[in-house]
């Protein structure tokens, strides 16, 4: 594979086929960090989005995938992952355009697609299943089996990672998949196809469908053909897509949004916490579900906080992501650059003190480009609309507190409970308070790094069931129960005369 310079055209990959739509209305992609079209993608119709469950539906039934050794399975993975290492650096360089992140950060991204590979291909081969003790003379086991069609919406601030938390458990544990990418983001998940099939996955196993969510992922979600579907995304779009499963109750999983605590401590080490408490937010240029977007500052330090937070957030360089000086890459979209300037309007009009930012950014070249400085409020309240909702962006909120349960009340009063920090010097508060965030993944003096050992997902509005480690793999496994009776003879339930 090599980079292409003028615009790539994408295609979909059904039954082994690499295929356009009939649909004549392409969707133009576009670096966000200069507007410049790098590729153009398919929109599917419902009836082709249709035809690929189908295919997906008759690959499970086949056996084709799911009936092979786990060792075959993980011989498959281990390639993938190989193929990931081999094209490592033509896939930085398509997320960071496609996506408008920073290079660093897609080489954390396209390393963890490997690793997550890897580890699927690993975690399949060991032991599963169970028995049980019953009061019978019965052998009582668990197995573990593929639940069937995946359906597999992702969204675009990590198009390539969030796809593979995805496809690798649900490969590993014997599904087929339809694979919709997000509209904005199509690149990478048509290279990692191409390694799937170069890799030799059956056709039929892996179908890569693009277009609206509106048609593509609605047709996935409401599919009685689809046993699961897995979705990464906003809340708001997840609430539709548990609606549209209703029909044939398929299983749901859920990665939605966030509004994240990030709870300091003044006895915390104060470098350390300013340090992490600016990653939290920056990383990703906010658009990221776990961002730590709520900072919460015990009073006595809270001045002295602000201060030196504000100070280093006016030092960070915004740039385009394949700058390697930028500290800060592109806002994906145009329209995620005004959700984000509307919400910078709604805090200022609040009440809310513009400490630092609040701006797009058009010097220095990036006139062409989405780009907005980070941005800090402070002096704000939790009724504020800024406080309590995703913004998606570099935008951050300081609040103060008194005590640890003001600190606690303050973390948990959003709809959300995806993510959460503890700073401070006290290993026994740290503890204390950690337990009390109501959030499935949560730092101690840390914030962001994340495992493939660990199960990722949120509590509350933030999701339904886990990605990553075992619980990963579980999400994409049915479980069934086997009694063999021992002692075969007539059950004598009924008269036999
Ligand atoms: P989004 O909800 O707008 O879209 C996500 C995906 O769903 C896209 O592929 C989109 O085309 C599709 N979609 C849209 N409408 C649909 C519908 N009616 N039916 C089925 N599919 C539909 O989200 P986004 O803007 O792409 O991503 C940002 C959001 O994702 C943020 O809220 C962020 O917090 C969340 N997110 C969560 C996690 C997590 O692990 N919890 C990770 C990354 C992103």
């Amino acid at each position: 594979m090599t980079v292409q310079t003028q615009a790539m055209e994408l295609k979909m990959y059904i039954n082994g086929e690499w295929r356009d739509s009939q649909n004549s209305d392409l969707n133009k992609v576009i670096n966000p960090a200069n507007q410049e079209i790098i590729a153009t993608a398919p929109r599917a119709t419902k009836e082709e989005t249709e035809e690929a469950i189908a295919v997906a539906k008759a690959a499970f039934e086949s056996g084709v995938w799911s009936d092979l050794t786990t060792h075959e399975r993980a011989k498959y993975l281990n390639k993938i992952a190989d193929k990931i290492e081999e094209n490592f650096d033509e896939l930085v360089k398509l997320e960071v355009m496609d996506n408008g992140k920073l290079k660093a950060e897609a080489e954390f991204d396209i390393s963890d697609a490997a690793t997550c590979f890897r580890y699927y291909a690993g975690l399949i081969m060991t032991p599963d299943g169970e028995t049980y003790q019953v009061p019978e003379d019965v052998q009582a086991m668990v197995v573990k089996e593929p639940v069937g069609v995946a359906g597999l919406i992702v969204p675009w601030n990590f198009p390539l990672l969030m796809s593979v938390w995805k496809i690798a458990p649900a490969l590993a544990a014997g599904n087929t998949i339809v694979y919709k990418p997000a509209e904005a983001t199509p690149i990478t998940a048509m290279k990692l196809v191409e390694i799937i099939e170069e890799v030799g996955v059956p056709k039929g196993v892996v179908n890569l469908v693009m277009g609206k969510g509106s048609v593509v992922g609605q047709t996935i979600a409401e599919s009685v053909d689809v046993d699961l579907v897995s979705f990464t995304g906003s809340t708001e779009v997840g609430r539709e897509i548990m609606r549209a499963s209703a029909g044939n109750l398929k299983k749901v999983s859920l990665e939605l949004g966030g509004k994240s605590p990030n709870i300091i401590f003044a006895d915390a080490d104060f470098e350390t916490a300013v340090d992490y408490a600016l990653f939290g937010i920056f990383f990703g240029a906010g658009q990221v579900c776990s961002s730590g977007s709520r900072i919460l500052v015990e009073e006595s330090i809270y001045d002295k906080f602000v201060e030196r937070y504000v100070e280093r957030a006016k030092q960070i360089k915004v740039g385009p992501g394949l700058d390697e000086t930028s500290q800060v890459g592109a806002i994906n979209s145009e329209h995620q650059m005004n959700t984000i300037l509307k919400y910078i309007e709604i805090g200022k009009e609040e009440g809310a003190t513009l400490a630092c930012g609040g701006r797009r950014l058009t010097e220095n070249g990036l006139d062409q480009g989405f780009f907005i400085e980070p941005t800090v409020f402070t002096n704000v309240t939790s009724d504020m609309r800024v406080v309590q909702e995703e913004i998606f962006g570099p935008v951050v909120t300081i609040q103060k507190f008194k005590d640890e349960a003001e600190a606690i009340k303050l973390a948990n009063d959003t709809v959300y409970g995806l993510a959460g920090g503890v700073f401070s010097g006290d290993g026994a508060k740290a503890m204390r308070v950690i337990k009390k965030v109501r959030a499935g993944i949560t730092w101690v003096n840390s914030y962001h790094p994340t495992y493939v050992e660990a199960p990722w997902g949120g509590y509350k509005q933030s999701g339904i069931g886990r990605s990553l480690g075992t619980y990963g793999l579980d999400d994409f496994q049915e479980i069934k129960q086997i009694n063999v009776n021992l002692a075969v003879e007539p059950v004598g339930w009924f008269p036999n005369e």
